[in-house]
């Protein structure tokens, strides 16, 4: 009979929480656009948004690839890595 009354109020707790959360709003996940996203591709290069010319530069952080030429634009004009924001270390 315990048994029974304990289980009972389990029960009743576990469908409690269960309607809670149901009953919680909870906002769908942001439609994302169709895959713009130029990570993972090899020699591409974030400043001028076009492939590696020549040298590449390697931001010594996140490992993100720049060509050099660029890099070496964006440290005269105190910009940072696009990633991490990490000074362009030449
Ligand atoms: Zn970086
Ligand atoms: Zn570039």
């Amino acid at each position: 009979m315990i048994l029974e009354l304990l289980k009972g109020s389990i029960y009743k707790q576990k469908y409690s929480i269960l309607d809670i959360m149901r009953d919680k709003k909870i906002p769908p996940p942001p439609v994302l656009p169709p895959s713009i996203e130029i990570k993972n591709i090899d020699n591409f290069c974030l400043f001028h948004k076009g492939h590696i010319k020549g040298e590449i530069y390697t931001c010594p952080k996140c490992k993100t690839k720049y060509c050099l030429k660029c890099a070496k634009e964006a440290r005269n004009e105190g910009k940072y890595c696009v990633k991490c924001r990490q000074l362009i270390l030449i």
